[in-house]
């Protein structure tokens, strides 16, 4: 490193460090006493708060270099755990917040029970998608040397982030906290990485974890069909050149993606509309709008996250809204990592796992304290929970600031539901891009297309060349359009046409064996403080856990059994009841989490508990034969 480090640059280190995660690292480095008195971070006075980070400084600068990474036992990690939260962890979220922690090498990956267990010859495994998921089932199964397949329907891997290529596109979850725990030191560039480095990140994965050898790309599934006598799945791909091939394997992952199937705009008279449609999926690249008038349709993440720079790039915009969002700012967001600060994470050992645990404690998160009504508190004059009516008052505020007081737009912005019952949305300048003197912000239906722009329900026609429409994903077409027909030639399609998608914790339907379904049916707990791809490890755990299983027991299949699927679900349905964002007046706000009444996209569900679902299967639930 070219720079000097002198007792300045660490104190510029932890002025920018996360001083919650950096106090319980050193504690767990040295046992520092006055370190351990100066605490829970959030509670501290500001001179309290100095006080401790001169003392970080202090040992940093006298004791760092004879410091080296020890994993904690468990009464440790207890007390080190209250000392972040500052309250005590219950056993049951123990093991979950240990796995966040990630001192294990490989956490949630499942082990072979005995050195001698093996996959049998030929046992092999297709796993549908190269995107996070597939990439993390990848490792797992390359982990435990059971062969494997991704198959991809396009060129390169990434998933999401090699589709999604539209200006501005990054995470809207902290880079510390949306990276895989088995890589201990990925350097991201930026606090919130942009969509490429993501990109870059998946494949620099797959290379690292002998994924990559196992890859084919332009293999895009059409059918799997489970053949009741062979217990085999016969899956069929159509090449980029429109040929066909098909081969038998043991199981199927798919990590098709829940955002696979674009909802694209049908307004009437499109067909007619004689500019460009964009979709963000299919962001054409290099185009030039500088002399372009465009509509943007739709506030969600996506739509939120491209309009700053869609009208930096634009001679006019029109935003069109239909419903409020609630959208929210995000510390370091768009800020590069500091060099003082990479220089932390790499060299304080301990401070890149506790980064993990407080990365995932931001109040934007999903959150029961958010979704379930509070009635006595409601007596009060409150509304939902003294949580939800906090975070209103302080994104009201910040309404209120981004857009100068201009009660024309202040009037338009304010959403008539809670927080938190729609996606959290991450502001990227969206606010301040509808005060600049090129952007209108439109509230009226949009009726129809003309041949030269749009229509709304005042009868207002907007002259348009080119229309972005971030209208989202068609989510309950999980797996779409590939067919699974399962035991007896069911098709999987249908039976979910009828009963709606449903799968045993997110991952098995019955009657379709050795099929599971990555980041299917209901597969994020409300409770949050988990990040994804955490749970991407634990599925792909899941999975071999149960492959595992299979081999141990000489069986051939694994299946999740009629009854515990049906009390699942039934459970499901009955806990979702309770929270705000299944109710009709939130679900009618087409919230995407909910679909016909049903909650789709979420679990009701404690995080600790689906923890606990996903990380062993259930004797109870599930059968070999
Ligand atoms: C714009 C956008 C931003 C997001 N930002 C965040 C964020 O900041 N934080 C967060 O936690 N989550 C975010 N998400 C959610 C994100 O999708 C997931 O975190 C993650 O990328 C999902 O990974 P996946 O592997 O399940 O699916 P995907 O990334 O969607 O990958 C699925 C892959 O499967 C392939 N595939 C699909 N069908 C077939 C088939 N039949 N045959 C062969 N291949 C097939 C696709 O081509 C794709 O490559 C975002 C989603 C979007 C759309």
């Amino acid at each position: 490193m070219a720079d000097t480090i002198d007792t300045d640059y660490i104190r510029r280190a932890v002025e920018y460090s996360d001083l919650a995660a950096l106090r319980v690292a050193i504690f767990q480095a040295c046992g520092d006493a006055e370190i351990a008195a100066l605490g829970p971070v959030a509670q501290l006075s500001p001179e309290d708060r100095s006080r401790l980070m001169e003392r970080c400084i202090e040992l940093l600068s006298t004791d760092l270099a004879s410091w080296s990474l020890r994993t904690p036992s468990d009464t440790e990690i207890y007390s080190m755990l209250d000392m972040v939260l500052g309250k005590p962890t219950e056993p049951g979220d123990f093991e979950l917040r240990k796995m966040v922690l990630s001192f294990e090498d490989f956490p949630g990956f499942a082990e072979w029970p005995a050195p001698e267990i093996k996959a049998p010859e030929g046992f092999h495994v297709a796993i549908i998608g190269g995107g996070f998921n597939g990439i993390a089932t990848g490792v797992q199964l390359e982990q435990l040397g059971i062969d494997f397949t991704v198959y991809e329907r396009r060129e390169e891997l990434g998933g999401t982030w090699a589709i999604n290529r539209y200006p501005d596109i990054r995470v809207d979850t902290l880079s510390a906290s949306y990276e895989f725990s088995f890589e201990k030191d990925y350097q991201w560039d930026e606090y919130f990485a942009r969509g490429p480095a993501v990109r870059e990140y998946l494949t620099h994965i797959a290379n690292k974890f002998g994924v990559m050898n196992h890859v084919k790309h332009g293999h895009d599934l059409i059918e799997a069909r489970f053949n009741d006598d062979t217990k085999l799945w016969r899956v069929t791909f159509r090449l980029t050149d429109g040929s066909t091939v098909s081969r038998d394997v043991n199981a199927i992952v798919s990590a098709a993606g829940l955002f696979a199937n674009p909802s694209l705009p049908n307004f009437p008279g499109i067909e007619n509309f004689g500019g460009l449609v964009i979709h963000p999926t299919q962001w054409p690249e290099g185009i030039d709008l500088s002399d372009k008038r465009v509509a943007v349709i739709g506030n969600g993440s996506t739509g939120v996250q491209l309009l700053g720079r869609v009208t930096e790039m634009s001679k006019h915009v029109t935003m069109f809204q239909r419903t409020p969002q609630w959208i929210s700012p995000r510390d370091k967001y768009g800020q590069h990592v500091e060099p003082e600060s990479r220089w932390l994470i790499n060299t304080m050992p301990g401070y890149w796992n506790w980064c993990r645990i407080t990365s995932i404690m931001h109040l934007f998160d999903f959150d029961k304290d958010f979704l379930i009504r509070d009635v006595e508190y409601e007596k009060t004059g409150g509304q939902i929970t003294a949580k939800s009516d906090f975070v209103r008052n302080m994104l009201l505020d910040y309404i209120k600031t981004e857009t100068g007081g201009r009660q024309d737009l202040i009037d338009k912005l304010i959403p008539d539901y809670a927080p938190m019952v729609r996606r959290p949305i991450v502001d990227n300048g969206w606010y301040r891009a509808l005060t600049r003197d090129n952007v209108e912000l439109v509230t009226e239906d949009i009726v129809r297309f003309t041949d030269t722009g749009m229509e709304t329900a005042d009868g207002v026609h907007h002259d348009l060349d080119v229309v972005i429409s971030a209208t989202g994903y068609d989510i309950v077409k999980y797996l779409w359009p590939a067919e699974y027909f399962g035991r007896n030639g069911v098709n999987l399609h249908e039976k979910w046409e009828v009963e709606s998608p449903m799968a045993y914790v997110g991952m098995m339907v019955p009657g379709f064996p050795n099929l599971f379904t990555l980041y299917g049916p209901n597969s994020q707990p409300v409770s949050g403080g988990v990040a994804l791809p955490a749970w991407y490890q634990m599925w792909a755990g899941f999975v071999a856990r149960c492959l595992i299983g299979i081999i141990e027991q000489g069986k051939q299949t694994v299946e999740v059994t009629d009854e515990a699927f049906r009390d699942y679900n039934e459970k499901l349905v009955e806990e979702s009841q309770k929270l705000i964002m299944v109710t009709e007046e939130a679900s009618a706000k087409k919230n995407y989490y909910v679909q016909n009444g049903r909650m789709q996209v979420n679990a009701p569900w404690e995080t600790c508990d689906y923890y606990r679902m996903t990380s062993y299967p259930d004797p109870e639930a599930i059968v070999y034969e």
